[in-house]
């Protein structure tokens, strides 16, 4: 099935994503406010804007309600993380995935309704950890 995906913030997490959305044939409308990033992304994405996703009048004109899915990949600027997940779940996007940037970020990311939180270093850290554990791995 075709998904409608929101992805805001376009740094290496958000843009690895929007890619591989695409090619597995889903619909994305890539998001961010650095002009530079969103033309890397114009040819790639459905649609790719220049855009402060903390401001509800501009998500509300992005017509975030229609999207499936909404990937909020911001992690610096945490205030900008957490206000753009609280509007994406005012406006009813179905399901909010939120990347934090530590334990007290997703905690507050949760809180205000992000349906799931992500990990990205701590989760490679561990699967890596796993990986070079595991005893089918000879030599690394
Ligand atoms: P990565 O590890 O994925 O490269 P990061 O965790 O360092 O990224 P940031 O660089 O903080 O995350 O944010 C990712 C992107 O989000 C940046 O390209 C930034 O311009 C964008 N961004 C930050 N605030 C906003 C905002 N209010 N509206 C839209 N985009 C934003």
């Amino acid at each position: 099935m075709r998904k409608q995906f929101m992805v805001i913030g376009l740094g290496r997490f958000g843009s690895s994503l929007t890619k591989t959305l695409i090619e597995n044939g889903h619909e994305v409308l890539a998001l961010d406010k650095n002009e530079q990033l969103v033309q890397d992304m114009a040819s790639i994405a459905t649609h790719a804007l220049v855009a402060d996703c903390t401001d509800e009048s501009v998500l509300r004109e992005l017509g975030a309600s229609n999207f499936t899915h909404g990937i909020v990949a911001i992690g610096d600027d945490i205030q900008a993380s957490i206000l753009a997940t609280l509007l994406l779940k005012e406006l009813q996007v179905p399901k909010v995935t939120a990347k934090a940037r530590n334990e007290m970020h997703g905690k507050v990311l949760s809180k205000i309704g992000a349906d799931h939180v992500i990990y990205p270093e701590r989760d490679m850290g561990i699967r890596l950890g796993n990986q070079l554990s595991s005893d089918n791995l000879i030599d690394y």
